[in-house]
């Protein structure tokens, strides 16, 4: 453990010491931050899966059971790590979640946040381990239990070395991938699934791939009646309508089709406010343009402006993550039915929804 501290705290001590010199070229400066940046990372995720550790064993991690849809739980993820890929230049990677058809809108009573985490923690591994493929993860439900697994065609592990593989700080040395983990995030998952009440465990080839699966017993929720009904008709309203999302961000871009793909309505999606434009022109029917504001080759003003002149009767709604006063009023202004605060979440969506379609 000391050495798993002290690894990176050496990098930032040494290297926040070399900083200190005052005739240190600006580039030279930057490679310095940013192995400070890395090892800082490195070490407040290894404080974190201390504690994870700690309290698993000494039984103070608490599970929190709420009701939640497991099928969200599994889109975000998918959003989120495809999004992840990017940062760690492995674009290639597909992340793929499989929702069972008569699981869709599943709701079961466990604790939702820590099923995520686990379910992020082997995503991670998978893409840590993988240099392409794809990494399929979902579930199926069998009597009790919902059984998850996490598939990555990844580099695999070898007979010799999956012995032990959910024991703490059993790292093996691959040589292929970087692996700045701590070791301890799969005793971190095994902890979890068993104060869940399930099992958590392994198939590898080596060169083929992974497959990590665990089992969870869980409580189905049936939603009160009415409500039910009443919500699924208002997204059942919905079905088959178009709307044009104007947004230059791939992350909004994803988890918007995500939604729609969910309500089954048609999404058109533009890069800037030039494509917006032509899009609305060239398609006839569009429901509802959500028009994000700070967009490049055409911001959302012009490019609303411009849609309204062509239709004066085209439903707009703004969209962005901060607003000036003044620019409130400008949104409106312009012709604008309303405006959206980023992050946009699916209640708030389900709302203008209700209100503009
Ligand atoms: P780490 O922080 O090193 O990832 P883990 O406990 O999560 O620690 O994993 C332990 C070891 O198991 C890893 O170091 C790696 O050798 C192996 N491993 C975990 N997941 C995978 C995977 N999807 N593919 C190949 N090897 C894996």
């Amino acid at each position: 453990m000391s050495h798993e501290i002290r690894t990176p705290m050496n990098s930032i001590i040494g290297f926040s010491d070399l900083l200190k010199k005052d005739d240190l070229a600006l580039e030279t400066k930057h490679k310095y931050l940013n192995i400070i940046d890395g090892n800082s990372k490195q070490l407040v995720n290894l404080v974190d899966d201390i504690i994870d550790v700690s309290k698993i064993e000494s039984n103070n991690l608490k599970i929190i059971t709420e009701n939640f849809k497991i099928s969200e739980t599994l889109i975000d993820l998918e959003v989120m790590f495809n999004q992840l890929k990017l940062d760690e230049n492995k674009s290639s990677i597909i992340f793929k979640a499989h929702v069972p058809e008569d699981c869709k809108h599943l709701t079961i009573k466990s604790d939702g946040l820590r099923i995520r985490q686990l379910l992020a923690n082997l995503l991670s591994n998978a893409l840590k381990f993988s240099v392409q493929g794809t990494i399929s993860f979902g579930f199926k439900k069998a009597e009790s239990d919902l059984i998850f697994y996490v598939k990555d065609q990844g580099i695999g592990i070898s007979p010799d070395n999956i012995t032990g593989i959910f024991e703490r700080f059993k790292q093996v040395n691959t040589g292929v991938s970087k692996n700045k983990g701590t070791g301890l995030g799969l005793s971190i998952c095994k902890g979890i699934v068993h104060l869940l009440g399930g099992e958590i465990s392994v198939q590898s080839t080596l060169n083929v791939g992974s497959v990590f699966t665990f089992n969870i017993p869980f409580e189905e929720v049936y939603p009160l009646k009415s409500k039910n009904i009443e919500h699924k008709n208002e997204i059942q309203s919905f079905k088959g309508i178009t709307v044009l999302l104007a947004d230059d961000d791939s992350f909004i871009q994803l988890y918007f089709k995500e939604i729609m793909k969910l309500w089954e309505v048609n999404i058109l999606v533009a890069d800037n406010g030039e494509i917006a434009v032509e899009m609305y022109k060239n398609f006839p029917g569009i429901a509802l343009v959500l028009m994000d504001l700070r967009m490049p080759i055409m911001d959302g003003f012009k490019a609303t402006a411009e849609i309204l002149k062509f239709d004066p009767k085209a439903k707009i709604l703004a969209q962005t993550a901060d607003l000036t006063g003044i620019e409130k009023v400008k949104i409106m202004k312009i012709g604008c039915k309303e405006y959206l605060t980023k992050p946009i979440q699916k209640e708030q969506l389900l709302t203008v929804f209700q209100k503009w379609v």
